[in-house]
């Protein structure tokens, strides 16, 4: 049988030193995962449990350091924001996965920006709607190249941070995770069974804020190949 309508190519993030291609089925993000990022944004950082949304797999857009990669500034928003995030890829299918076994089921980790219409994501927020036109729309997931786990270990102690035209925009560490990597892998695979191909965004820490077209943002996990992207 032939194709009715085109069929979209397969999605895929480059590996670090050019050790092939991850291809991407789901993308599952985290929200409100340090605390003074939950703060900032107006709720109470108590260690309620992890919350998830979703971005379609093709808001994908590789981004390595250096690279020029763009993205169109989007519509339907005054208020475009940068969320930089450490990016957890699933190697090994799982549900049920407890603690102690998730980071077996990680191939790799890379750093990605969770890209943000906040006024449209805190509009549907209060009025108890989805979070889809906030937060899955064209373009949404910059990311960098992935590195194996075999090669960068499971990073649990690293600074991430984000710099608009060179300057310094959102600087923590990944200790400062409320929910760790595993806890996250843990409690998602309860709802969903994870499988080979799912990027896990594990959540921001503060200093969100917008960008205007003209505006570079480079961003960072220390040990991973930064992302970097301007705003067309
Ligand atoms: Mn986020």
């Amino acid at each position: 049988m032939t194709f009715v309508v085109p069929p979209h190519p397969a999605v895929t993030i480059p590996v670090a030193n050019g050790d092939g291609l991850f291809p991407v089925r789901r993308i599952y993000c985290v929200g409100r995962n340090y605390a003074a990022h939950v703060r900032e944004m107006g709720m109470d950082p108590s260690r309620e449990a992890p919350f998830f949304f979703s971005k379609p797999t093709d808001a994908i857009v590789v981004a390595p350091g250096g690279a020029g990669a763009q993205i169109s500034y989007p519509p339907a928003t005054g208020e475009f924001h940068f969320e930089i995030e450490l990016v957890a890829a699933i190697g090994h299918a799982g549900r049920d996965i407890p603690v102690g076994q998730a980071n077996s089921h990680i191939w790799g980790y890379g750093v990605g920006i969770d890209m943000t219409r906040r006024d449209l994501q805190i509009a549907a927020r209060d009025r108890g709607r989805p979070w889809e036109p906030g937060k899955g729309f064209d373009q949404s997931a910059p990311v960098s190249l992935l590195h194996p786990a075999s090669a960068v270990g499971h990073p649990v102690d690293g600074e991430i941070w984000l710099q608009v035209d060179g300057q310094d925009r959102q600087r923590s560490n990944l200790k400062n995770l409320i929910w760790s990597v595993p806890e996250i892998i843990a409690n998602l695979s309860t709802l969903f069974e994870l499988r080979p191909g799912d990027l896990v965004f594990t959540g921001t820490p503060e200093g969100v804020g917008p960008v205007r077209s003209g505006d570079v943002m480079r961003g960072g996990v220390a040990g991973l190949t930064d992302v970097e992207v301007s705003v067309a």
